[in-house]
């Protein structure tokens, strides 16, 4: 089934260039000129695949949208991607502590913004296709069904963005070795070095947080990076 994009955008020749290019790629589109739109769109079920989000709107900044696409229980998961004003290099570290899986300046080429796209889009998805892969992991108090996205401690049902979903269940696949902030970039974040490591900080942080008595599981390696334990019980 070809995935729907929401393209909130208030420039309307950059809609119809987006509109253009993502149809002829094989996606579904829907256009909201505003925040309010934006969010009248997303309150309508089914869900679109992706949000393609500007930060200048007329009414509303796009960091608010992010905000409360992440904040709200039904939306929290959807991907995604910011998209701002050259130069607006706090913008895209605010993007990223708010949740955004990636980000985009204008003017950026369509081609590179369709990879970027289909990267998230891909991330997005349950690793089903992963046989090696099984369902449910068992880790100490922590419980994760990858496929469903859903995760539990000490029995407990908690709630991640797909970004801090993504972050947890690569450093468990790779548990026992050392990860560098870089290589977490790249591979959760799927950009290449210019955003800030400081941004990798903020969302382990935040992530230890939210896992409560399995956060000491992300165990920190001064001037190294992070590591998932080896074992439940630690010193491993
Ligand atoms: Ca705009």
């Amino acid at each position: 089934m070809s995935k729907r994009i929401l393209i909130v955008e208030d420039e309307r020749d950059l809609v119809a260039t987006l509109e253009y290019n993502l149809k002829r790629e094989g996606f579904q589109t829907q256009a909201a000129a505003n925040g309010a739109q934006a969010w009248a769109a997303l309150e309508r079920a089914p869900l679109p695949d992706l949000v393609l989000l500007d930060l200048m709107l007329p009414d509303v900044p796009g960091t608010e949208i992010c905000r409360r696409i992440r904040g709200e229980e039904r939306t929290r998961a959807l991907p995604v991607i910011m998209v701002t004003a050259k130069g607006e290099e706090i913008d895209r570290v605010v993007g990223f502590e708010l949740g955004a899986d990636d980000y985009v300046s204008k003017p950026f080429s369509v081609r590179e913004l369709l990879l970027r796209i289909r990267a998230v889009l891909r991330r997005a998805e349950p690793p089903g296709g992963q046989a090696s892969a099984p369902a449910e992991v068992v880790f100490g108090v922590l419980r994760i069904d990858a496929p469903g996205h859903r995760l539990w401690v000490e029995g407990v049902p908690l709630k991640l963005t797909a970004l801090e979903f993504r972050l947890l269940t690569t450093l468990l696949q790779r548990k026992g070795r050392a990860q560098s902030r870089e290589v977490l970039l790249s591979d959760v974040w799927g950009i290449d070095g210019d955003v800030t490591t400081r941004t990798v900080d903020t969302h382990v942080k935040r992530l230890r947080e939210k896992l409560g008595a399995a956060g000491d599981y992300i165990e920190t390696l001064r001037g190294v990076g992070y590591r998932f334990r080896d074992r439940p019980e630690g010193d491993g």
